[in-house]
């Protein structure tokens, strides 16, 4: 089973795709982490990216795009959890491509819904938390880039949910409740 997990940064993505490795024993693909790697590693395209992701602005399609076309090829366990990819609606085409060449499909798309308001203090809170422990804080985990980055879904990324829609693929949950409470509504979809 390959699904999708959508919503703007802070909604809790990351923290259920990881759930659901434990859980499903499925793989997550996370562009952003992919990103940060290429960032730390100091590839060429590491630095390239480094400026675009800390101003909050998305990187090219085509970067990750590959990125992604990479991780199809190996090894496909319990199916493959999208987190953070597609953002664009060229991504979510070239996705489609990519799944149907493997000769896969994608089975859900899960949008997690979250305020606005509730996703800045999130990821400020976050950052705050990691600075007082001592411990790396992203360079995007500021209230300026938050609010551009948010800014980026809802230009780029949000027409997915009417896309996803119009395919009949989109299934939404309250990303408000506790962990336990979005991973049962998740599990509650993954399981019909
Ligand atoms: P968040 O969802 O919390 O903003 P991510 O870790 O998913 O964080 O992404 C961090 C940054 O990495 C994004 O703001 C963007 O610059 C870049 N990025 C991640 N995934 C993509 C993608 N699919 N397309 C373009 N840029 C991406």
């Amino acid at each position: 089973m390959n699904i999708i997990l959508l919503g703007p940064p802070g909604a809790g993505k990351g923290t259920q795709a990881q759930i659901l490795v434990d859980s499903r024993d499925m793989i997550q693909l996370s562009t952003g982490d992919m990103l940060r790697e290429a960032k730390d590693s100091g590839t060429e395209m590491g630095n390239k990216v480094a400026e675009v992701m800390a101003r909050g602005d998305l990187v090219t399609d085509d970067i990750v795009i590959g990125l992604i076309r990479e991780k199809l090829q190996g090894d496909k366990k319990g199916g493959f959890i999208f987190d953070g990819f597609p953002r664009t609606l060229a991504q979510a085409d070239a996705l489609a491509d990519l799944l149907a060449e493997q000769g896969e499909t994608l089975d859900a798309v899960i949008e997690m819904r979250v305020d606005d308001d509730t996703l800045v203090k999130r990821i400020v809170g976050r950052a705050e938390e990691a600075r007082a422990a001592g411990q790396p804080v992203r360079a995007d985990d500021n209230e300026d880039s938050v609010r551009h980055r948010l800014m980026e879904y809802y230009k780029k990324t949000a027409p997915l949910i009417g896309y996803y829609h119009a395919k009949r693929q989109l299934e939404s949950v309250d990303g408000l409740g506790t962990i336990d409470e979005v991973k049962a509504e998740i599990a509650a979809v993954l399981d019909r």
